[in-house]
């Protein structure tokens, strides 16, 4: 199905897209990889009036990895994360988590930011996030463009959906572009939640449950 009709901006600068997203009264929508916009786009269940492609902000495309914990940029793709080898010791369970996204070709355009502003409950994004008490960090137009951290675990106490949707919605708000996501250290209880095999299929359901069980080990 064809795509509706809709102007498209390019920016350099991380500045100049979220102003492009400012400006068009909630019409504007950013372009990652497009694996989920084209097609919501093509069944008219996402008609954004521009799309902000942030293909050339090359500095959300980074991978951190410090003594505190991962750094995805929010333009990082699935394949960028299965590729490094610092995640092998830095992160085993982001590395886990991702190689069941999809197929390659997804995994070689899907991004972090995507998948979160995206917000699929059933993707593997939210529930890395929950369980690795993530840190998203969005920058808007408003206040001179302030950058907004939110806090993954303070947004759905276990309930894996509402957080999804709560990122969604925050990110939609105030026309903000995601910029990065910290992720913890493995959380302590590690061990115990890579005992819940095997995957029931969905990583929300997964993680909500590895989640639990681990506070339930704590008490
Ligand atoms: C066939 C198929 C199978 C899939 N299977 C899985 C799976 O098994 N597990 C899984 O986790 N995921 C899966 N996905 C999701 C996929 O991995 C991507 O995460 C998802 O499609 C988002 O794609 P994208 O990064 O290209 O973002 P886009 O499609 O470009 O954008 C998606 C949404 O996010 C917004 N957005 C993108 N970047 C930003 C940003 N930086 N700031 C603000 N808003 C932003 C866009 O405006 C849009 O609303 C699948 C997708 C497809 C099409």
């Amino acid at each position: 199905m064809k795509l509706p009709p809709f102007e498209y901006a390019c920016p350099a600068t991380l500045n100049e897209a979220v102003a492009l997203l400012a400006s068009h009264g909630g019409e504007a929508k950013a372009l990652a990889g497009g694996q989920s916009l084209m097609p919501m786009m093509a069944f008219r269940m996402a008609r954004p009036t521009l799309l902000v492609d942030l293909r050339k902000l090359k500095d959300l495309r980074q991978i951190k990895v410090g003594a505190d914990g991962v750094r995805l940029g929010a333009l990082a793709r699935w394949r960028d994360i299965l590729d490094d080898k610092r995640l092998d010791t830095a992160h085993p369970l982001l590395k886990d988590a991702v190689s069941h996204v999809a197929h390659y070709q997804i995994r070689n355009r899907g991004t972090v930011g995507g998948s979160i502003a995206h917000a699929d409950p059933a993707a593997e994004m939210p529930g890395i996030c929950q369980t690795c008490e993530a840190v998203i960090t969005a920058v808007g137009n408003d206040r001179a463009g302030a950058t907004h951290a939110v806090l993954a675990a303070d947004m759905g106490a276990g309930e894996l959906q509402v957080m999804a949707q709560a990122v969604g919605k925050c990110c939609a708000w105030l026309d903000r572009c995601l910029v990065g996501l910290a992720v913890d250290r493995e959380p302590r209880d590690l061990p115990l939640a890579h005992t819940l095999s095997p995957r029931p299929g969905c990583a929300a359901d997964e993680s909500a449950r590895s989640v639990s069980t681990c506070s339930s080990a704590r008490r």
